[in-house]
């Protein structure tokens, strides 16, 4: 588990970029990702949680599998465009 601000950086790889807004935090990718480039993100204020998704903490580990896209219903992962 892992508390972080959300940049641009960590919402993509060289391949693959992250929709926020679409992301449910099911962490069906983080599940299947094999490099572990990606990991759960949650905003509290104070004890209350407001906020969680998936963030792409290790982008550099990212091989371009596109596992993570075919995991995500919700299409919150899609190939980076250039
Ligand atoms: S599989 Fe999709 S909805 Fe689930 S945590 Fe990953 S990006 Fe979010
Ligand atoms: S494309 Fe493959 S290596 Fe890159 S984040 Fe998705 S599952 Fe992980």
């Amino acid at each position: 588990m892992r508390s972080t601000r959300l940049t641009h950086e960590n919402t993509r790889t060289a391949f693959v970029q992250l929709n926020s807004d679409a992301c449910t935090a099911c962490w069906k990718c983080i599940e299947i990702c094999p490099g572990k480039v990606l990991d759960k993100s949650f905003l509290f204020i104070g004890d209350t949680l407001i906020h969680e998704q998936v963030l792409m903490y290790d982008a550099s580990a990212c091989t371009g599998c596109l596992e993570c896209m075919q995991a995500c219903e919700f299409n919150a992962i899609g190939i980076k465009k250039q």
